[in-house]
């Protein structure tokens, strides 16, 4: 297969820094788009798969999966997209297509779905590469439209932290008079807010961080609960239709239940591992509630979201930075000083 040399950002161990590497792309089959990419958002996942936080890195990885980027290439039989496109790809560039969940749209639960960093690529035969780079080739049934109005650095986050918190709005059918609350205010937990907002339901932030209030107003929250205070954690028992908690870390998921409302939903986005502490279950039993988890978002439903970003005018809050400061941002993300989501200006690396 013929392939072009690129520049990329990544890292070949969990301690090393990130830093410049040359990375192999395909050369346009017949249902491919190449795209170069105009920038790429900063998501948690991407620090954690650096890091190997869930064990399952291969190196080197190169992460980024909130790409938005310029159409420079098709192949024979693309139809959807042409040279010169804005277009946008998230969190999947491949599944089976022919499974019952890829039938359905909900090709992220596809058992050989294939993650735009960190999957297996089956024309090179080697692990995917991700956003952090100057491009990228992808078949063009995971290639998004992207609404004409919106900025596109805002914009790039909707392929990630938009979608993982949208499917669970819309799944769960949030709508006027929903009451809805958010834990975590960082790129997901912000994204939250505004679509919930969006959606009509009301919408409560759970933080950590008092200095945050204003802007959880600003972004659409009509409630802030400071969730390291008992008494405001009291005040806010039996409320709540659905939660979606977005905190990437351990911590202990049992007060948010007290919280929910008799059928309520939370769900978890952000923490992949075992609980610690464990779960109570009465209060679960004694209200019928439910703990749910969510991945993602298929394809429908992600260009349903960017047409509805669209609409509405919705993008991330975000600080444009250069590839060169990505280690710093992932510093910074890690004491959670982000407002509310880094992108890069992927032209830094040209
Ligand atoms: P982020 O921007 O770093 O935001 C996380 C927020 O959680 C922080 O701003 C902070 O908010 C709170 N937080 C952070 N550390 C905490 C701790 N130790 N204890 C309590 N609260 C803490 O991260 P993100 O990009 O939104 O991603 C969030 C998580 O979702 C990550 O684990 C990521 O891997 C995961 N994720 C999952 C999916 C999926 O499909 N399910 C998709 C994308 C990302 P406050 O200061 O307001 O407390
Ligand atoms: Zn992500
Ligand atoms: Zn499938």
């Amino acid at each position: 297969m013929k392939t072009k040399q690129i520049n990329a950002y990544g890292t070949d161990s969990p301690e090393a820094d990130l830093k410049q590497l040359q990375i192999e792309r395909r050369t346009v089959l017949p249902e491919d788009v190449e795209i170069e990419i105009l920038y790429c958002g900063v998501c948690h996942s991407d620090l954690h798969f650096a890091k190997n936080d869930w064990g399952m890195t291969q190196y080197p990885v190169v992460p980024g999966h909130e790409i938005v980027g310029r159409v420079t290439n098709v192949g024979a039989n693309v139809s959807k997209h042409k040279i010169g496109d804005i277009v946008a790809v998230g969190c999947l560039v491949d599944s089976c297509r022919t499974c019952n969940n890829c039938k359905n749209d909900l090709e992220q639960y596809c058992p050989e779905w294939v993650g735009t960093y960190g999957g297996f690529d089956k024309h090179l035969q080697t692990n995917t590469h991700g956003g952090y780079s100057q491009s990228i080739v992808v078949d063009e049934a995971f290639v998004l439209s992207v609404p004409e109005n919106l900025d596109l650095a805002g914009l790039a986050p909707v392929l990630c932290a938009g979608i993982t918190t949208w499917s669970p709005l819309r799944y769960w059918n949030v709508g006027k008079g929903s009451k809805v609350a958010v834990v975590g205010l960082g790129g997901l937990g912000h994204m939250a807010i505004k679509l919930a907002n969006a959606l009509g339901a009301h919408v409560t932030l759970f933080s950590r961080s008092p200095n945050k209030i204003d802007d959880a107003k600003a972004l659409g929250a009509h409630d802030i609960v400071i969730s390291t205070d008992e008494s405001q954690m009291e005040a806010a028992m039996g409320q709540f239709d659905l939660i979606l908690d977005t905190v990437p870390y351990e911590h202990d998921f049992n007060p948010y239940i007290s919280t929910l409302n008799v059928n309520g939903i939370l769900v978890i986005l952000g923490f992949l591992g075992v609980l610690e502490p464990p779960l109570v279950t009465v209060p679960m039993i004694m209200g019928r509630k439910s703990v749910a988890g969510s991945l993602i978002g298929g394809i429908a439903e992600t260009q349903e979201l960017l047409d509805f970003c669209g609409k509405h005018n919705i993008t991330s809050d975000v600080e444009v930075i250069k590839m060169q400061d990505i280690n710093t941002a992932y510093e910074r993300m890690l004491r959670s000083d982000v407002k509310y989501r880094f992108v890069i200006d992927m032209n830094s690396l040209r």
